[in-house]
Parts: structure tokens; C-alpha cells; sequence
């Protein structure tokens, strides 16, 4: 899909912009980048810029998304205009750069719409955007997507922190949980059409920025020791089955790794120090913030109830079980690198 984009894309600004040529004169033989030889002259098709006014945009996108490492975006230009000098675009764009937003982080709200608007609006605490829950075709920006918005804290996935820097947030206006009689959190469902909303607003996204779907994460994936949000309900199997969007298991390798597991060896394993170092570190080898030391605390928990609340909502208690345990290892075999 992205390929085809991309070489759709690529032929299309190769006939429009014939006459434009982009010189590059890293000397690949050599690999020498302080020293390029001038003979070495690579041409690369220049994306056009437009005017609107003042407002310089670019048109199209000639990224290459096998990469992400030389991305050449579409949108509007930000450029200096220092006084009495002038900034010319003649050696634009350089072929070294790349997309900051590197991850999308859904959250729900916990307020009703007013209250998200006025808070996430008004207040120190922002989002990208506000996806409502009417079923209605408006979706609300907040902040532009080149500037870092206020939503995911303290945070990491991986080897990357304060997400906020490297991350588009889209906040879901949803009541979140309340806690019943027996200390179990309920949560609150989406409707169809809000589900529906966010799922374009995450393909429009991910599509234009290449975010991978690794990168696709809840609020409590990165921050699981405080967040609970999006929360079980969020339909993440359903966005990944009718929308290509984030990570799901492949169901006949985790059937496959839960019948490797004989239920009386797990039971007696379940809590011995070896096995939970190995659960500890394949959480953290998926991505989570954890660190493996054998014994189970209860932050640790909490990453469990958030891989939970992500892979396994039917039951989200915390507990490694096995049919959790096979999720992880499936998802593991799947995705990390
Ligand atoms: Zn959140």
C-alpha cells in the first residue's frame, strides 16, 4: 500500500517537475561526507512549492517510506526572515531529515465535551486533537501537528521518553471508568460513529507521517503506572481487523504458543522468580517500561493490567495468566526487533 503510493507519488512529480532539478553532492563511492568529490552529482525530483499569500506550502510527498530517513513532507513551510537579508530555497530541501512525529498516542478524556474543550483548550494540558462523541463529521484540532501538545507526561515506549516530544495526541472525549463496590474498574464504551471518526483521524496521520504501528500506543502503554486510558474498550483488535491501524496477534501463533503451555507446570511456575524474570523481560522487549528483577511489585502489575487493558481486554486484572502469557510471547514473535 505505502509502496504503491510512494512510486505513484515518485511518477507523478517526475513529469511535473522536469524542469526543477535537485543536486546532492554526497560523494557515495567515498562515503566521505566532509570531503565529497564535486564530480559526484546525484539529480533528485524537487518538490514543488506554492504560495498562498505569504505562505509558502509544499504540494506533495516524495518521502520514501521504507525509510523514514530522508523524508520530504508536504504542508506549510516555517522560514526566518531575518531583517535586511534574504532566505533563499535554492538548495531546499536537504535530503537528511526526517519526521519528528514519530508515534500516535490515544487517549480518552474522562470529562464530558464541554468540560474536554474547555480543558484541554483553555488549560495546561492539550491535545492535537479532540475527537467528540456526537455522530457528526467535525473533528477539533487543538495545536498544530509540527508543535509538541501537552498529553503524555512523564512516558516511555522502548528507548524513547517524554513521548510529548516525538508524538501526535489525539484525546476522545469518553467518561473513562468509576470504580464498583468490589474495587473493580467499570469503564465506559464508544459508540460506532466515534470509533469510526478516530479511525480515519489515525489512517490520515499515520499514513502521512509513516508512523509505524508499533508506534501506535494508548496513554497507559507508555505511562502504565499512572494511565488507565483509552482503556479496555477501545475497539484496538477492530481498528487493526477493518483499518490496518496499530498491533494485533496473530491468533493461530498465540494458539499455538498456549498449547506449548501445560496448565499444571504454569500453575507451579507462575510465581517462582525464574518465569517472572522471563515475563518481566518480555514485556520489556515489547516495549513497556520495566524493569526485570524476578520478583513482581506493583507497578508492575500495573504494566500487566495495561498490556491487559491493550491485548487481552476480557480480563484486565493485572495477573499473568496463560492465555496473557501467550498473547505476549505471540505479539514478541510478531514485532520486536
Ligand atoms: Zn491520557
Amino acid at each position: 500500500m505505502h509502496k504503491a503510493l510512494y512510486f505513484i507519488g515518485l511518477a507523478s512529480i517526475a513529469l511535473s517537475c522536469t524542469t526543477q532539478k535537485y543536486y546532492y553532492t554526497y560523494d557515495a563511492k567515498s562515503k566521505n561526507k566532509n570531503n565529497p568529490s564535486p564530480n559526484t552529482v546525484i539529480e533528485k525530483p524537487k518538490p514543488s512549492i506554492t504560495h498562498q499569500g505569504e505562505v509558502e506550502f509544499f504540494t506533495q510527498n516524495i518521502a520514501n517510506p521504507a525509510k523514514n530517513d530522508n523524508t520530504i513532507s508536504y504542508g506549510s513551510l516555517v522560514s526566518a526572515k531575518p531583517k535586511g537579508y534574504k532566505v533563499t530555497k535554492n538548495f531546499f530541501p536537504a535530503m537528511g531529515q526526517n519526521f519528528r512525529q514519530r508515534y500516535l498516542i490515544l487517549h480518552y478524556t474522562a470529562l464530558d465535551e464541554t468540560k474536554s474543550v474547555a480543558v484541554l483548550s483553555q488549560q495546561a494540558v492539550s491535545a492535537h486533537y479532540l475527537v467528540n462523541d456526537l455522530d457528526n463529521n467535525e473533528i477539533f484540532q487543538l495545536v498544530d501537528e509540527n508543535k509538541r501538545a501537552y498529553h503524555a507526561g512523564v512516558s516511555r515506549w522502548r528507548n524513547d521518553y517524554n513521548l510529548n516530544d516525538a508524538s501526535i495526541g489525539i484525546e476522545i472525549v469518553n467518561m473513562g471508568f468509576k470504580t464498583d463496590a468490589s474495587g473493580k474498574k467499570v469503564f465506559v464504551g464508544y459508540s460506532d460513529a466515534q470509533i469510526k471518526k478516530v479511525a480515519a483521524l489515525v489512517k490520515d496521520i499515520a499514513d502521512r507521517y509513516m508512523i509505524a504501528p508499533t508506534n501506535i500506543l494508548g496513554h497507559s502503554d507508555i505511562a502504565p503506572t499512572r494511565k488507565q486510558d483509552p482503556g479496555p474498550l477501545f475497539p484496538w483488535k477492530k481498528l487493526y481487523d477493518e483499518y490496518q491501524i496499530g498491533m494485533w496477534y496473530d491468533d493461530a501463533t498465540m494458539k499455538n504458543f498456549l498449547t506449548q503451555i501445560n496448565p499444571e507446570e504454569f500453575n507451579t511456575q507462575v510465581n517462582t522468580s525464574p518465569f517472572i524474570f522471563k515475563v518481566q523481560t518480555a514485556l520489556q522487549q515489547f516495549g513497556y517500561d520495566i524493569v526485570p528483577s524476578g520478583t513482581w511489585d506493583k507497578n508492575n502489575t500495573k504494566v500487566v493490567e495495561a498490556f491487559q487493558y491493550h491485548f487481552r481486554p476480557s480480563l484486565y486484572d493485572g495477573k499473568i495468566d496463560m492465555e496473557t502469557w501467550a498473547i505476549l510471547q505471540a505479539l514478541n514473535q510478531k514485532y520486536s526487533k
